[in-house]
């Protein structure tokens, strides 16, 4: 299993562990007080599948509008059947992104420290992996190989298979994580760890199953769909429409900076503190893909056009966003790795404090303690935008994001709060605002 780099830093130990005890295998047990405890993870384990299919039947079904099921035939219909087809697109892909994964050459890099104080390897391949996949994908779309539209014809049934395989996976790492006989920060109560996993890393040496399926397959697919979405409105209509240029584009660029940053991952919560259980797997395989490209199977079946000049506002609105997420990130991490290096143009105002660490009160960090996500919401907003006002659906990602992200805040700033104590509520004296900046 997971080979550990280095095992000192345990006083790394979060305070979410601290709340669990030892059961008898010597694995750390927790509390099952997440999403509304057992109930809640079971309620949940269905109900998201649930939110996805709905959607898609809200696109394929409904001409991109919230509908409600009048009969069970309705409800039937959500579910689209797999077919072959569907099962060798998806094969193929997983198999080729694996293939991939596996030989491409990448940097070794050590992440952050796991709430044990180890720190594991990683490869990091994911850009060369991603830009090698979207060129094979181009060549074999512009050859007609195959046709963008076939596979947007699959797009249910691709649903439903990526959904079973999840299930399929979420209780292979079940049974993993039980057979080990050492249960990661589990507890005990099985809807509940099956939805929140019973192992942190699951690995085969360097190939980590968690970082992969975020990774190449989350993202990856998500960007592979961001093409041939647009792909096959080019086949039926013979043109782009200008919101299907500013949403892939949009998201393209986000995609593609994900990669080029991908070691950011790394110190990420996902990574570092959840288990791989149902609702990683279902996000990466499932919910980012078929719930982040709403917007464009919307615009396939509900086109819309922008003047030029909402086009350009929302590029605009959308590099802004850019460029608050992405420098606020970066100034954050060189902070961490030099604390003396200026920051716009300026020394750096920082706070000592108790733990050893400083915090940057300049820049972004000084504006609000979470303009990074300010920066996402404004992209997303940007995307969404795009597809005018005719219906919700489309909005999906910003209505789901908006709450995820002012939950995360909260989450964060008390885990700051435990790690920092006074200190924090020092620093939260001194930048008050949350996430925008003379707002909240
Ligand atoms: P952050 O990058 O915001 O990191 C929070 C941590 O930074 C804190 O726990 C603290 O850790 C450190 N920190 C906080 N304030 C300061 C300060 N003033 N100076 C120095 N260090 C500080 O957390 P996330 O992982 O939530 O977000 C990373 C990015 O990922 C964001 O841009 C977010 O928008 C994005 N994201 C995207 C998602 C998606 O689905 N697209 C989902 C979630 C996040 P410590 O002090 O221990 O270093």
């Amino acid at each position: 299993m997971s080979r550990a780099v280095s095992t000192a830093n345990h006083s790394a130990v979060s305070a979410i562990d601290a709340s669990g005890d030892t059961n008898r295998e010597g694995a750390q047990r927790v509390p099952a007080d997440h999403f509304g405890g057992p109930f809640g993870a079971a309620s949940l384990t269905f109900l998201v599948p649930a939110i996805t299919f709905y959607l898609w039947a809200a696109i394929a079904l409904h001409d991109g509008q919230l509908w409600l099921p009048r009969s069970v035939a309705d409800v039937l219909a959500m579910f689209p059947m797999p077919t072959l087809r569907a099962a060798a697109i998806l094969g193929v892909w997983l198999v080729a992104q694996i293939a991939l994964g596996l030989v491409v050459p990448g940097s070794l890099v050590t992440g952050g420290p796991l709430p044990s104080g180890e720190r594991l390897q990683y490869r990091l391949n994911g850009l060369a992996c991603f830009a090698i996949s979207i060129a094979l994908l181009v060549v074999g779309l512009a050859t007609g190989l195959f046709r963008a539209s076939a596979i947007v014809a699959e797009l249910g049934p691709l649903l439903t298979i990526s959904t079973l395989v999840a299930f399929g996976q979420a209780l292979w790492l079940y049974v993993w994580g039980r057979r080990r006989g050492a249960l990661e920060r589990s507890s005990g109560n099985v809807p509940y760890d099956f939805f929140m996993g019973t192992v942190l890393n699951p690995r085969f040496g360097l190939f980590d199953l968690k970082f992969f399926f975020e990774s190449h397959i989350g993202m990856g697919t998500w960007g592979a769909l961001a093409v041939i979405l647009p792909a096959a409105q080019l086949e039926e209509t013979g043109s782009l429409s200008l919101p299907m240029i500013v949403v892939s584009a949009c998201q393209l660029l986000y995609i593609v900076d994900f990669f080029v940053f991908e070691s950011n991952l790394l110190s990420m919560l996902d990574i570092l503190y959840e288990n791989y259980g149902f609702m990683l797997v279902h996000a990466f395989l499932v919910w980012m893909p078929f719930n982040f490209t709403l917007q464009q199977q919307y615009l396939l079946v509900s086109p819309s056009s922008l003047p030029a000049w909402a086009a350009v506002l929302l590029v605009v609105m959308n590099l802004a966003g850019y460029v608050i997420f992405r420098d606020s990130n970066l100034q954050k991490q060189r902070f961490r790795r030099d604390p003396a290096r200026p920051v716009w143009g300026k020394p750096p105002r920082t706070l000592k404090t108790q733990r050893g660490t400083e915090l940057l009160l300049s820049g972004w960090w000084g504006l609000a303690r979470h303009t990074n996500y300010l920066g996402d919401l404004t992209m997303a907003l940007s995307w969404c935008l795009a597809c005018g006002f005719g219906s919700v659906v489309p909005y999906f990602y910003f209505l789901y994001f908006a709450p995820l992200l002012f939950d995360r805040e909260r989450r964060d700033h008390k885990l700051c709060k435990e790690k920092y104590g006074a200190d924090w509520d020092e620093y939260c004296k001194r930048v008050p605002y949350r996430i925008v900046p003379w707002l909240y």
